[in-house]
């Protein structure tokens, strides 16, 4: 073989040589405890990138230093130690996402924990993305009928609003998103209920009642428990989000509760001490107020260009005393579109839902709202404020002129009126049938704690006798409809 034959072999081998190395960057880990690991030698990674652990433990990078990356870890992470190897994946945290979630109760990572089997993915979509511009909505025009009476009447949800449920513990707050859920049965509505940090008994509860009621065929549950590591409860409600987010695309109407934010707040403190991030205000890092902003963004009216649907979002806060002037309640308050405020000394005096209608508002659901309920509820929110006002002040006086007692006595009807039991949901029509009567005085004969029983007869009464009319009620409102609804309402009590 001659010099030049060699030196041309060589070449093409030089040129076959494939540099085909696994770019893919390895880390070491530095440090792990409490669910977070520094690691080194990750110069590349990308905030919010996925890592991947030994054992298949997925981690998020959080804090991006010069010499090491803070990383929270998602699921088991007691097997990992110093040393262990850390992989990028190049792909930022994502979940998988379809229509076969429906019905399901799955993990803040989207797995399925209802041993219900694997569930089939659509596709896999980021769980942080920017929410839809102003160009992209339009305002609220359609209601979420709730079936509580208090709230449809006086604090009125839109499709797309953002609704802040508010209260001390054990006041409700659950009850009134879990009615919501289940009455949007037939409303052609798909809920997802995101539980983070309740007891796993109290998830296990809630999730067979939506089943008892039917409200699971329409369902999807993302649970967080009080016993998953804080970076669960930090995800919990943006996995949620993603998966509403997924059947918005296609033009449907979700409607999403985060039961409960306070709790996903410490979470995210809890997370970001242990990653050593500066402690602002209650402790909380400079940051929290972003943790919510951005979520509760995603919620929203899309036009028709856009391809319509919506996301409307039920955050649940839970306060210390009443005091809603905590740092985390004013926060939340400021990013949402109202708020429904349920106050303890209502519960405790049987009020229930112990709703404040003093300090409650629906800042954009009045638009919403069904035209007959309009026309029928729209003066009965100051009514009953002056009737709290009344009711103190008729403590002190001993005889009262006949108006003011026509006043209190309404109101006391009133009051009695808008108490419902959990599980119950009422039509709109049947509201508006009920507050009318009672608005009217109708009722002004009837002993206050006879006013349930003589709702439900009425309710029992109109289904049976006037089906058209409600229906015309549900569709609009006018002289007519009401000179029949007052027929309907005398006839009614002639019968009792
Ligand atoms: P927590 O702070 O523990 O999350 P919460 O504010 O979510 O509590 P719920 O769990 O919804 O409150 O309700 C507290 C209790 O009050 C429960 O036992 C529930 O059954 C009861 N309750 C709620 N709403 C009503 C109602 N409208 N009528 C009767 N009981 C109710
Ligand atoms: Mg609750």
């Amino acid at each position: 073989m001659s010099v030049d034959t060699v030196i041309q072999q060589l070449q093409k081998r030089i040129s076959e040589f494939e540099t085909a190395v696994d770019v893919r960057e390895v880390g070491t880990v530095v440090e792990v405890g409490d669910g977070i690991a520094r690691i080194s030698g990750l110069s590349e990674v990308r905030a919010s990138e996925m890592l991947e652990f030994p054992g298949g433990t997925i981690g998020v990078a959080l804090n991006l230093e010069t010499e090491m990356v803070g990383a929270v870890l998602l699921g088991e992470f007691l097997h990992i130690k110093e040393g262990d190897t850390v992989k990028r994946t190049g792909k930022v945290l994502s979940i998988p996402v379809g229509d076969a979630f429906v019905g399901r109760v799955v993990n803040p990572l989207a797995q399925a924990v209802d041993g219900k089997g694997d569930i089939a993915a659509a596709r896999h979509d980021v769980i942080e993305k920017i929410a839809p511009g102003v160009m992209t909505r339009e305002p609220v025009s359609q209601p979420v009928q709730t079936g509580i009476t208090a709230i449809d009447a006086m604090i009125p949800i839109g499709r797309g609003q953002r609704e802040l449920i508010i209260g001390d513990r054990q006041t409700g707050k659950t009850a009134i998103a879990i009615d919501t859920i289940i009455n949007q049965k037939g409303q052609d509505m798909i809920c997802v209920y995101v539980a983070i940090g309740q007891k796993e008994s109290k998830i296990a509860r809630t999730v067979a009642k939506l089943q008892e009621t039917g409200a699971m065929d329409y369902t999807i549950v993302v649970a967080a428990g009080a016993s998953d590591p804080a970076p669960m409860l930090w995800l919990a409600p943006y996995a949620g989000v993603t998966l509403a987010e997924y059947f918005m695309d296609k033009g449907k109407d979700v409607l999403i509760v985060y039961d409960d934010l306070s709790k996903q707040a410490s979470a995210y403190r809890e997370m970001s001490l242990l990653l050593r991030r500066p402690p602002g205000r209650e402790a909380y890092p400079g940051d929290v107020f972003y943790l919510h902003s951005r979520l509760l963004e995603r919620a929203c009216r899309r036009n028709k260009e856009s391809g319509g649907g919506s996301i409307t979002a039920l955050p649940i806060i839970e306060t210390q005393a009443g005091d809603i002037s905590a740092y985390i309640p004013t926060n939340v308050i400021s990013i949402t579109d109202g708020q429904i405020f349920l106050d303890t000394d209502l519960f405790y005096k049987g009020v229930r839902p112990a709703v404040n209608v003093g300090t409650s508002v629906s800042r954009v659901g009045s638009a919403a709202q069904i035209k007959s309920m309009k026309k029928t509820a729209g003066k009965m929110k100051l009514q009953m404020a002056q009737y709290r006002e009344l009711e103190a002040f008729a403590q002190f006086a001993s005889d009262l002129d006949e108006a003011t007692k026509q006043q209190l006595n309404r109101g006391v009807r009133l009051t009695e009126l808008l108490k419902q039991p959990q599980y119950a949901p009422i039509p709109v029509a049947h509201q508006v049938a009920s507050i009318y009567a009672a608005y009217n005085g109708f009722f002004d004969a009837i002993e206050p704690n006879d006013i349930a029983a003589a709702q439900k007869d009425m309710r029992a009464y109109l289904d049976s006798s006037h089906s058209a009319l409600l229906e015309k009620m549900e569709q609009g409102w006018d002289d007519d409809i009401e000179a029949a609804l007052k027929d309907a309402i005398e006839n009614f009590l002639k019968t009792r």
